[in-house]
């Protein structure tokens, strides 16, 4: 997998960040190398091409940068889903389970509107309890959630059949033990 090992290795590690144990994949340098940043874009909508998408939502915050390229990829606005306190707007929100503890994620509750097609977009999917609090915000509004797409899956971690359980699609370009 010529892609997977070429984007491998636009990655960067560092360990015992956030804290000690932790492996913390670090996208920030592919986001700089011209080549890969252009190639996973590419890669992450491949298989909706030329297909009706009316939103990119792309979550707080390396996902804001990943959601937006995406958006103009497939000719769709962005929306932002963020953390709680952010937006100035009239808000949906919904809790979302951590490592440790709950946290609170928001919409701008006209962001989005009954039926529309929606992508959504993360650098990386580990248990999945963020995108799927995302996903659920969204199906809230009504919209349908064609697909989520992720840079990085940590799939140990059973992420990506939280989101199929939901009846989304999830796309991933690589993944991590
Ligand atoms: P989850 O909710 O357990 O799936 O964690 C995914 C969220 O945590 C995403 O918003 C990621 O950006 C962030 N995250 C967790 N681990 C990493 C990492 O190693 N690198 C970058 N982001 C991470």
């Amino acid at each position: 997998p010529i892609l997977e090992n070429d984007l491998k290795a636009a990655i960067r590690t560092i360990p015992d960040y956030p804290k000690p144990g932790v492996l913390f994949r670090d996208i920030t340098t592919l986001l700089g190398d011209a080549r890969a940043f252009r190639r996973t874009v590419d890669e992450m909508v491949q298989p909706w091409a030329g297909m009706k998408i009316d939103k990119v939502a792309g979550i707080e915050a390396r996902g804001f940068i990943l959601g937006g390229a995406v958006a103009h990829q497939v000719s769709a606005g962005f929306v932002p889903i963020r953390k709680k306190g952010k937006l100035p707007h009239k808000r949906v929100s919904i809790a979302y389970s951590l490592e440790y503890g709950l946290d609170e994620m928001e919409m701008h509750e006209d962001a989005v509107v009954a039926n529309e097609r929606v992508i959504l977009v993360d650098d990386l999917i580990a248990t999945g309890g963020t995108a799927e609090g995302a996903v659920k915000l969204l199906q809230k509004l009504g919209a349908e959630v064609v697909a989520a797409c992720f840079v990085i899956d940590l799939p140990d971690l059973g992420g990506a059949d939280k989101l199929r359980a939901l009846g989304v699609q999830v796309r991933t370009l690589l993944t991590f033990e």
